[in-house]
């Protein structure tokens, strides 16, 4: 079925080339939309968990060869390498991701996942369908620009190692290294056709924290000669509030979440260890050395009041390694909203960072010397879904919840049309 309809579309990729020009890219993205709706609802239907990601790989590789460029597989696992060399010129890197959730899906569109519990709640889906969109466009108009083209489709994000699974397996020495790093995010919270960007910080840096409460086990019954450690944790839970509230500057952006709380077997037996892990979210390295800080000092002082010996002091730990912020730079930023204020008028809109995470930073850090990066937001709330709600995001599905469903037509074309003019704005031929 893949074959047939590869055949068809590269049909159509050679009727439209000659007739290709920046100033007709809305017009070539509207016409080229079925056939991308039509691979989008493929991608919904099939959705694959993180690192898990091969049947979409092996499609989104295949679209890419077709295409002409130059495809590796296999890249930090799943991931997938596509370059398009033309000419001198800088090196711009365009993202995907790949990976679904483990969400059900319970949206009723006809294109529903047939994966039992897995969904693309997240609209990954939406990103690769657009990112296959800029490479048709960007393929079919090599002579509006001149240097060369990193795409990637990455793995795992919503584990937070795809990216870095990609560099350590080479991506930035076995490929040409990026100038710049672009992606995109479909928002479950601005209507359809729009695009919204934070300048500077987008999405904050995350560290996985996990505080093992030791105590002294024993007989419920028997407290006096036990060392509670879930009173002990309650105690650590209820005091890491005040970190936040008390010790960090109130205009700095800061969280800590204890997510989860694992202790106990029985009621009448007094455990020997609760763990505790957390999120703890931050921009500046300032704050999140202070943060990691703190909270060692609070679990220790918490263990210390509770009468805990020296040898069940708490033992604080990074599950996972830190991902770090999402930043978009400048001068990058500045000229590709420039760009799109140009070509989208009053559909661009400037919003606040958030404290989620995405492992797209990892790019921007990605080596020493420092990339440019930028993540934009494409909004994906229908808009009769958007009216009914009065423009209130918060009586409407967000991500990664069963009933996301974006309204993929204007979703794709504002995306497609967008990661095409960012691309064509940087290798634009001098
Ligand atoms: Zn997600
Ligand atoms: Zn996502």
């Amino acid at each position: 079925m893949w074959k047939i309809w590869i055949v068809a579309v590269a049909a159509m990729m050679v009727a439209g080339a000659d007739g290709a020009r920046a100033d007709s890219l809305s017009n070539s993205v509207r016409a080229d939309l079925p056939s991308l709706l039509y691979l989008y609802h493929d991608l919904h239907r099939h959705p694959e968990l993180s690192g898990k990601e091969t049947r979409t790989a092996a499609l989104l590789a295949e679209q890419m060869g077709v295409l002409g460029f130059k495809v590796t597989t296999g890249v930090g696992g799943t991931g997938v390498v596509a370059v398009m060399e033309n000419g001198s010129g800088p090196v711009i890197l365009l993202r995907t991701d790949m990976d679904a959730l483990p969400v059900s899906e319970a949206t009723g569109v006809s294109y529903a996942s047939v994966e039992p519990g897995v969904m693309h709640a997240c609209g990954h889906d939406i990103h690769m369908a657009s990112w296959i969109g800029a490479a048709r466009r960007l393929s079919s108009m090599k002579g509006l620009w001149s240097g060369t083209l990193v795409m990637i489709a990455q793995p795992a994000e919503e584990t937070g190692s795809g990216a870095k699974a990609m560099l350590e397996d080479g991506l930035f020495t076995r490929f040409p290294r990026p100038e710049a790093a672009i992606a995109f995010h479909d928002a479950a919270d601005m209507p359809a056709g729009t695009i919204g960007y934070s300048p500077g910080n987008t999405f904050a840096n995350v560290d996985s924290v996990d505080i093992l409460v030791r105590g002294v086990g024993g007989h419920g019954a028997y407290p006096h000669n036990t060392r509670d450690p879930v009173v002990l944790a309650a105690k650590i839970v209820l005091a890491l509030q005040t970190i936040v509230a008390r010790e960090v500057d109130p205009q700095d952006a800061a969280v800590i979440t204890v997510g989860r709380v694992e202790g106990g077997t029985k009621r009448n037996v007094i455990p020997s260890a609760v763990k505790l892990e957390l999120t703890v979210r931050s921009y500046s390295p300032d704050t999140r050395e202070k943060l990691l800080a703190a909270i060692e000092r609070v679990a220790r002082g918490e263990a210390i009041a509770s009468g805990m010996p020296e040898d069940r002091m708490p033992i604080v730990s990074q599950a996972e390694g830190p991902v770090p912020a999402t930043v978009n730079t400048e001068p990058l930023t500045a000229r590709v909203i420039s760009v799109f204020e140009q070509r989208f008028g009053d559909r661009v809109k400037r919003r606040p960072p958030t404290m989620a995470a995405e492992d797209f930073g990892r790019f921007r850090t990605g080596d020493k010397a420092g990339i440019q990066s930028l993540l934009f937001w494409v909004g994906g709330v229908s808009q009769e879904k958007w009216d009914a709600a009065g423009g209130d995001a918060a009586k409407l599905p967000s991500l990664h919840s069963p009933l996301w469903a974006p309204d993929p037509e204007p979703t794709i074309a504002t995306a497609t049309e967008a990661m095409t003019a960012a691309a064509l704005e940087l290798l634009k031929k001098r």
